[in-house]
């Protein structure tokens, strides 16, 4: 099989494997355990490596790092305005 398309297959997993936490987090309104310093640095940490993705022309590392650049502003902004939100399934752990 082509490495490409296994590394692209991958990043599809990688993409997905963010959609709990921000389902989570839109639907429920609840941040519990994020900490948006963590994830604000991720962020900026991604976007220093975008532009060495585009220059060597690395399509799969381009989509790698587009899918988090993406996945992680959401949890970033929707972490921020629920932070002091906590649901009824998490509750209990502050108990
Ligand atoms: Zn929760």
């Amino acid at each position: 099989m082509n490495l490409e398309l296994l590394a692209f297959i991958g990043t599809i997993l990688v993409a997905i494997a963010y959609i709990p936490q921000i389902v989570h987090l839109i639907t429920k309104h609840c941040a519990y355990g994020i900490s948006v310093k963590a994830w604000l640095l991720w962020f900026f940490a991604t976007l220093l490596i975008l532009p060495h993705a585009i220059a060597v022309g690395d399509r799969v590392l381009i989509f790698l790092i587009s899918a988090h650049i993406i996945a992680i502003s959401f949890i970033v902004i929707f972490s921020y305005f629920h932070q002091a939100k906590v649901c009824d399934e998490h509750k209990h752990k502050f108990l």
